[in-house]
């Protein structure tokens, strides 16, 4: 692993994500090691060329801190492009850092937390300190053994399931991001069932395959799992079948949590809720 401290001009930007105003990205990479990452094109973004994904860290330094004046009702999302509970927040605590300036602030800005790692239990004392903040866990299965295939250096599902349950217990509002599911093995109700115990809100995205992970993502299902490989392939062959999938998997979503608060962002966001 290679590790930089960089300047950064600024700490926050403008999002094109549907429920965010702004994100803040403390680290440049990450290091969980998700097999279908989404966030690597950022190498070539940020002067890192052919360095891979997950091989290297930025730390930003010296940037100035956002003025609370200019995103009163605003939301913010902390890692929409990395983790920012990564395992190197543990010793540089740049994530804690920012908490602490929003729970100085008692403004009515919104802060969003998204991640994987357990890590985040650290900070209960200053997530109850800020008025508006929302903490979303990612899962995919809680089958630990693919999750060991699929996101190889991240948190165990059960660590994840037990965060989410001590973040609720501190009173703080909790998520779960069901994300992404994958065709055949995404145990998504099972996910559900458990995350419903402590998530105000059940959020749930599709694997997209896509770019230069489609066909990393293609392959492990190849090696690891022969037997389901075709009819998982079979999701990603054409449009129409990814369609009809997905369709189908939203009515089975929709009918599994009836009453309860959740939301698609399949087919990057277009179906929701009705
Ligand atoms: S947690 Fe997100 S950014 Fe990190 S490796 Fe996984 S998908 Fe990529």
């Amino acid at each position: 692993m290679i590790i930089n401290h960089v300047e950064a001009k600024s700490i926050i930007t403008k999002s094109k994500l549907p429920d965010a105003d702004y994100v803040i990205n403390p680290y440049i990479g990450c290091n969980h090691g998700c097999v279908y990452c989404y966030a690597e094109f950022m190498s070539r973004f940020t002067g890192h060329g052919n360095e891979k994904w997950g091989d290297f860290m930025d730390i930003k330094e010296g940037y100035p801190l956002p003025r609370p004046q200019n995103l009163e009702g605003r939301c913010i999302l902390f890692g929409s492009a990395t983790d920012p509970y990564n395992p190197l927040e543990k010793k540089y605590q740049k994530t804690r850092e920012l908490l602490k300036y929003f729970a100085g602030n008692k403004t009515k800005i919104k802060v969003e937390i998204l991640t994987k790692s357990a890590l985040v239990k650290r900070d209960i004392d200053l997530l109850t300190q800020i008025p508006n903040v929302r903490v979303g866990i990612s899962i995919s299965t809680t089958d630990a053994d693919f999750a060991r295939s699929i996101e190889r250096h991240a948190p165990s599902p059960q660590e994840r399931l037990d965060t989410m349950r001590i973040l609720s217990e501190a009173g703080i509002a909790v998520y779960a991001f069901i994300s992404p599911i994958f065709p055949l093995f995404s145990d998504w109700r099972a996910v559900a069932t458990e995350a419903k115990k402590y998530a105000r809100e059940i959020c749930l995205e599709n694997l997209n395959l896509r770019g230069g992970y489609k066909k990393r993502v293609l392959d492990l299902i190849r090696k690891k799992f022969p037997e389901k490989y075709r009819d998982f392939e079979d999701v990603y062959n054409s449009k129409e079948a990814f369609r009809i999938y997905w369709t189908n998997e939203a009515k089975a979503i929709e009918k599994f949590l009836k009453g309860k608060k959740y939301k698609l962002y399949f087919f990057h966001g277009k179906i929701k809720k009705p």
